[in-house]
């Protein structure tokens, strides 16, 4: 078999199982290898265990890695978890308004990993602006033992510049970024995603790759170009 250059991963999709979405696990299976994943990240809201019933699907999902974590409402906006266990983890957080500080050092202290999901705001600095201006989460800024930042969101095509602007924060704060689609349906999935380096088969390998600085995030809309270039200067710092 041909060596692989890199192995894709979405690294935040929601499914019916979160509640607010209506994505059928099978449909976005599917959907996921039609865009040519290698890897999902199951990140339902509030609990890791409402993704349980996808480890089922892991059997029928043939090439496709599906891994899961989860996405919480914390102080500094919502985290990506990655990599912490359910006897671990418990649902830690469910529910409720989270330090985002405690958020990050339990789930390192777990052998996981938390990240800010989408940490960035909109404003319109005049009402004749006819584009709102991107800044990062200021409430991100202080946070200690950030090791990743979620630079690509599929959500942004309305804004493609959010991924250039969240991106020159990373490199300039010198953080890897990456990159989820934040699906909540199936044809969302792999909007954006994350480029490792060397192929993950597990959520604990998800981790180590990132802190390692192996990854990149990534667009699939060619009309981003300019993110692309941020997400190779994320890929230069971090080597
Ligand atoms: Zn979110
Ligand atoms: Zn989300």
């Amino acid at each position: 078999m041909a060596k692989r250059q890199v192995f894709k991963v979405d690294m935040h999709v929601h499914s019916m199982y979160s509640g607010e979405s209506p994505s059928e696990p099978r449909d976005i299976i599917e959907a996921a290898k039609e865009k040519g994943l290698d890897a999902i990240v199951i990140t339902e809201h509030e609990r890791l265990s409402l993704s349980l019933p996808f480890e089922e699907l892991k059997k029928t999902a043939g090439n496709l890695g599906i891994f899961r974590g989860v996405e919480l409402s914390t102080d500094a906006g919502h985290m990506l978890v990655y990599g912490v266990r359910d006897e671990d983890w418990k649902d830690w957080g469910a529910n409720r308004m989270n330090s985002a500080q405690e958020l990050i050092e339990r789930a390192a202290r777990l052998g996981g990993l938390a990240v800010p999901a989408h940490p960035y705001k909109l404003e319109k600095k005049s009402p004749f602006d006819s584009e709102p201006s991107v800044v990062v989460d200021e409430r991100i800024k202080d946070l200690a033992g950030l090791r990743a930042l979620e630079v690509c969101n599929g959500k942004h095509f309305k804004y493609p510049w959010v991924c250039e602007v969240l991106g020159k924060y990373a490199a300039s704060i010198k953080l890897p970024g990456i990159g989820g689609s934040d699906a909540h349906m199936p044809h969302e999935v792999g909007q954006a995603y994350t480029s490792f380096r060397v192929p993950v088969y597990s959520d604990r390998d998800i981790v180590r790759e990132i802190l390692r600085g192996n990854v990149w995030p990534q667009t699939d809309s060619l009309k981003l170009t300019s993110a692309r270039i941020s997400a190779f200067m994320i890929c230069e710092i971090s080597m």
